[in-house]
């Protein structure tokens, strides 16, 4: 057997909309799965794809090789590692040596503690948050955008690819995070962008098409426009022409703005820019809800253009 397809025994904490069908590709590769959930309706969907559920997150853990994490926010995944309220943590329940990858997506600061928590109890760590969605969790192509020694790269390797397409190797501990955050920065503030561009275009009576024909091989060409158009019509897959259902989800580049802002903060780092992006998506999703894919900030443009 080549360690690519070697079968590990892999405890999965959080098998939510992401952690679930990620743990199923696991299972379908070959592995041993162990997970466990809070909830008890997320705990019955993974049962159904062939995990086991333990009674609580360190049972889950204790004969682990490796331990993913994909949970809401930094909170949960230190609470997770560390135990709180009474609960035991999983870094203390796992055999020493074990391998705890963390996909979820989670603030720079958090994500390095994590790290921290895992070497001083002899345990290897990689920080490996996720681009894809649900979609690509369910598909196995997820591209993973990893933070950790070559050492514990090397050995999440296998997992990894069980679960997505592509891993990037971007640094030490925290750099997956930090690299992630920055993507979504620049994809917030393009579609921003974009969307002003065209609303502007539509005042002047411009044909969005013509708008597009122009841009997409000019220099305002990016993924915000050529990939994901704000406006339906030029891009016939982009989740403008089915009223902004399914995609990235506004709430989720609103959390990820916000991880942004708060690494600005810490690190005196200027993103004004993004400090406006962060603003104009708080009040979109206060008003629409955040469930529409964040092109749908060209609807919180018009609202401004309208008064609304
Ligand atoms: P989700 O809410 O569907 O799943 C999170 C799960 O964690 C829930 O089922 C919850 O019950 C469980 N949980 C919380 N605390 C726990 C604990 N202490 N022990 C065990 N289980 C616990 O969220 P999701 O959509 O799966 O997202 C997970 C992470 O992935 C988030 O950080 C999110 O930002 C990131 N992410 C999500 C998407 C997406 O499209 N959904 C895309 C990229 C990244």
């Amino acid at each position: 057997m080549t360690e690519s397809t070697q079968s590990s025994a892999v405890a999965v904490i959080g098998l939510g909309n992401m952690g679930g069908p990620m743990a199923a590709n696991l299972v379908k590769a070959g592995h041993t799965v162990v997970g466990f959930d809070l909830s008890e309706a997320a705990r019955g969907v993974a049962v159904e794809a062939g995990v086991s559920i333990a009674g609580s997150a360190a049972d889950a853990v204790r004969e682990a090789d490796a331990v993913i994490t994909m949970l809401p926010a930094g909170k949960h995944v230190l609470a997770c590692y560390n135990g709180e309220d009474g609960v035991e943590g999983i870094i203390g329940a796992a055999k020493p040596g074990t391998l705890f990858i963390d996909s979820s997506t989670i603030d720079v600061s958090s994500s390095r503690e994590a790290h921290e928590i895992a070497r001083k109890a002899g345990h290897l760590s990689v920080d490996a948050p996720v681009s894809g969605g649900t979609v690509g969790a369910s598909a196995g192509t997820l591209t993973f955008m990893a933070g950790g020694s070559d050492e514990a790269l090397t050995r999440a390797e296998p997992l990894l690819t069980a679960m997505g397409k592509r891993t990037v190797h971007c640094g030490d501990a925290g750099a997956g995070q930090t690299a992630k955050m920055c993507n979504n920065l620049i994809l917030a503030i393009s579609m921003i962008g974009v969307s002003e561009a065209f609303v502007l275009a539509e005042k002047l009576g411009l044909d969005p098409q013509a708008l597009f024909d122009v841009s997409s091989t000019a220099t305002g060409q990016c993924w915000a426009l050529t990939t994901n158009c704000p406006v339906p019509g030029p891009v016939p897959t982009s989740p403008a022409n089915r009223d902004f259902s399914g995609g990235f989800a506004s709430a989720l580049m609103l959390k990820d703005l916000g991880l942004a802002m708060t690494a600005a903060d810490e690190t005196g780092a200027p993103t004004e820019l993004g400090r406006a992006a962060a603003k104009m998506y708080e009040e979109y999703v206060g008003k629409h809800g955040g469930t529409l894919d964040f092109s749908s900030i060209i609807t919180g443009i018009r609202d401004q253009v309208e008064g609304a």
